[in-house]
């Protein structure tokens, strides 16, 4: 088993996209391409051919790159089955439970319905990475744009079972933002309080905040957190089942995103 070499371009306003680089085999995917020329870019940087592209969901700012790339470099296609009618230029379909392998590096697929119906992960176990998408943010999570509640309250049930080391490698640079609401639910959690510091040193020297790691997530992501006790008291909802808990949860950070208009997941 391969271990990735991940690199990560930050493109548009806050979103990132990755390369992740099987030196053994010499293959390199572009995981999410929002858009092509920084990817071009970025590849010719490293000395890297593009020969893959793997996508998390249908949304423009996933696969907004996808026909120009594989124009300029006739790359492999990989996309979610259920949503191959939306993934431009898809040529490999996959689906929840199977493995899909970058030469040696092995990505088990999981489906995670919520942000869109058709959301899958690529965890490769073995390089401890994990690419969520807009499923799990730093401090946050994917805006239900089609799914329910429930079901991305099941699709975060499936992450958290992963280990506390693996790495989250989500789409946007939102953590500063989802931070902010994270403090409002939860300011008595100390390592709230200062992952938030460290974020905030961070982005004031607009260094990237992706990735965290799951077990950093689980302390202070508040969409992780339904059994806080803290947070239930603050919304107002003792005693209750996790996804009553997260339901409210997303429908403050809802709210929350409308009153504060730069924010949006
Ligand atoms: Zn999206
Ligand atoms: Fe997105």
């Amino acid at each position: 088993m391969t271990k990735l070499d991940i690199h990560q371009i930050p493109v548009m306003r806050d979103n990132y996209v990755y390369l992740l680089h099987e030196a053994d085999a010499g293959l390199t995917a572009a995981l999410d391409p929002a858009v092509h020329e920084p990817v071009l870019e970025a590849l010719k940087q490293k000395g890297w051919i593009l020969t893959h592209i793997l996508n998390t969901h249908h949304h423009n700012d996933h696969v907004g790159g996808n026909l120009a790339l594989k124009e300029a470099t006739g790359c492999t296609i990989v996309g979610a089955r259920i949503d191959k009618h939306r993934i431009p230029g898809i040529d490999i379909e996959v689906s929840d439970g199977e493995i899909y392998a970058l030469g040696g590096a092995i990505a088990n697929v999981m489906e995670v319905p919520g942000h869109t119906k058709g959301h899958i992960v690529y965890w490769f176990d073995a390089s401890d990475a994990l690419f969520c998408g807009d499923t799990m943010f730093a401090m946050g999570c994917g805006r239900l744009s089609e799914g329910t509640a429930e079901e991305l309250w099941t699709s975060l049930t499936k992450l958290m079972a992963l280990p506390d080391e693996t790495r989250i490698y989500c789409a946007h640079e939102y953590t500063q933002a989802n931070g902010t609401f994270a403090l409002s639910v939860e300011p008595g959690n100390k390592a709230l309080v200062s992952r938030m510091k460290e974020v905030d040193a961070k982005r004031a020297k607009g260094i990237s905040t992706v990735p965290s790691l799951l077990g950093e997530e689980r302390r202070t992501n508040p969409f992780l957190r339904p059994d806080s006790s803290e947070i239930q008291q603050k919304i107002g909802l003792r005693s209750q089942d996790n996804l009553s808990i997260f339901t409210e949860i997303r429908n403050r950070k809802d709210k929350f995103n409308a009153i504060n208009s730069q924010y949006f997941n």
